[in-house]
C-alpha cells in the first residue's frame, strides 16, 4: 500500500474542498488553484502584521494564494480544514469578479467576509461540528473609514484569516 505525500493529500484535499465550496455556494471548481503555502507563526505574523499582533491561521492574498500556518492540523482537524476551506472561497471570489461591482473597497471586503464565513459554518454544520466562525467578530472597519487594524485574534481565531491582510494591497 502506498503513503500518499503530503503534496498529495493537499491536493486530494482542495478537491475535496472546492467540491464543498461548489455545492454550498456555486462557485465552480477553478482550473487555476492558488498556491499553498505553509508558514510558521512568525513568518505569518511578520507578513501581517506591522506591530503585535495574534496567531495567524491563515490568510489570502490575490496573486499570491494561501498562505497557511503550518499548525493546522488538516487531517484531524475539521476546524483547521474548515479555515482552508473559507480562504479558498475567497480565491473563487477573486476570479469570479462577483464583488468587483461593488464600487466601496470596504463594502466589497466585508462582503466576501460575509459569504466566507457563511460558507465555512455551512460546510461545519455538514461535517458535523457545533463549532462556529461568527461574523460579528470581524473588526468595524467600515464606519471609520479604510482604518484597517488586524484583530489580536485569539487562537484559531479565523478573524484573523482575513483577506483583512490582503485588503491595503488592493
Ligand atoms: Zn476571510
Amino acid at each position: 500500500m502506498e503513503i500518499p505525500t503530503p503534496a498529495e493529500k493537499l491536493s486530494s484535499l482542495l478537491v475535496e474542498l472546492f467540491l464543498a465550496i461548489k455545492l454550498i455556494a456555486g462557485y465552480p471548481v477553478p482550473q487555476q488553484w492558488p498556491a499553498i503555502q505553509l508558514l510558521d507563526s512568525n513568518a505569518m505574523r511578520a507578513m501581517l502584521c506591522q506591530g503585535p499582533c495574534g496567531d495567524i491561521p491563515a490568510f489570502y492574498l490575490p496573486g499570491r494564494g494561501v498562505f497557511v500556518n503550518a499548525r493546522l492540523d488538516f487531517d484531524n482537524d475539521v476546524s483547521a480544514r474548515s479555515i482552508l476551506l473559507h480562504e479558498l472561497v475567497h480565491h473563487v471570489q477573486e476570479l469570479s469578479g462577483k464583488f468587483d461591482r461593488i464600487a466601496s473597497q470596504c463594502d466589497r471586503w466585508y462582503s466576501k467576509e460575509l459569504e466566507a464565513y457563511s460558507v465555512q459554518n455551512q460546510f461545519l454544520r455538514q461535517s458535523g461540528e457545533k463549532r462556529r466562525y461568527l461574523v460579528d467578530s470581524l473588526p468595524q472597519m467600515c464606519a471609520d473609514g479604510m482604518t484597517m487594524r488586524t484583530p489580536s485574534a485569539a487562537r484559531d481565531d479565523p478573524v484573523a484569516t482575513p483577506s483583512a491582510g490582503s485588503l491595503p494591497a488592493r
